[in-house]
């Protein structure tokens, strides 16, 4: 059996003291679980005090939001994976809706970033998903399996099988709309199949997360959808009490 993967992204919310707060909470209500991972993704600054809160939990792992794909140099402003690996980061987020479509992200710079990651030992959770507009327009898995592909273009077979995906629907992120289960799978099926193509049985389990306004009330008929390995959770993962309610789904 595949482990669940339950992934908070808290976006530019919580401060260090919040973290601290937050991560307080949140052992206290949540039992260790051999059967899932859980993770977050606090702002960067606050990724060193949710670590040294989790030191007693050490299954429980953090990850940063954005990478920059140098290694190092003058990009003021930005945080390489080395750095980002050697504060205490086991994952990054890639390719996130907002860092396409408020930042400009291209699905290049989402490949270099995959690869980046790879490099520097974190795992990336490269993220896809299709626009409302790409979505009337029938253009749901072409747009999601190019994002795939190009993400995925840099770190060959073997990178593949060290990546985590998540589908989450541009339209469905922060609106309180989800896509419904059979929605949802039938674009699992097709990034499991695209994976498959493209890393072979390393691709096999590869767990594929969905994300889009979930919350405790739905997490479980999503979780139960074909394919779906998983959960990227935004504004319903603030809260320590509500987080814990999903992350036991
Ligand atoms: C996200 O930010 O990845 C996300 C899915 O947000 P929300 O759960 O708020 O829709």
């Amino acid at each position: 059996m595949m482990k669940r993967v339950f992934a908070a992204n808290w976006k530019m919310n919580h401060g260090p003291a919040e973290a601290a707060e937050f991560v307080r909470h949140f052992v206290a209500g949540f039992a260790p679980a051999s059967d899932r991972t859980v993770i977050l993704f606090p702002s960067a600054l606050a990724l060193a005090v949710a670590r040294e809160g989790l030191r007693a939990r050490p299954e429980i792992k953090v990850g940063v939001q954005n990478i920059h794909w140098e290694d190092r140099g003058a990009f003021t402003g930005e945080t390489s994976a080395p750095i980002a690996r050697a504060a205490g980061a086991d994952y990054v987020l890639v390719g996130h809706s907002e860092r396409r479509h408020v930042f400009g992200e291209t699905d290049e710079e989402a490949g270099k970033k995959v690869a980046a990651g790879i490099r520097a030992g974190l795992t990336p959770v490269l993220c896809v998903g299709e626009t409302a507009g790409e979505r009337e327009r029938g253009e749901t898995a072409a747009v999601v399996l190019r994002q795939l592909r190009s993400g995925l273009a840099q770190s060959g077979r073997t990178g593949v099988a060290a990546c985590l995906v998540a589908y989450e629907p541009v339209w469905a992120i922060g609106t309180g709309k989800t896509a419904t289960p059979r929605d949802a799978a039938e674009v699992h099926v097709a990034i499991r199949a695209e994976l498959r193509a493209l890393g072979g049985d390393g691709a096999v389990n590869v767990p594929i997360l969905y994300g889009g306004s979930v919350n405790q009330e739905n997490a479980a008929t999503l979780l139960a959808a074909d394919e779906v390995g998983g959960l990227l959770v935004g504004g319903a993962s603030l809260d320590a009490g509500r987080w814990c309610a999903i992350a036991r789904t």
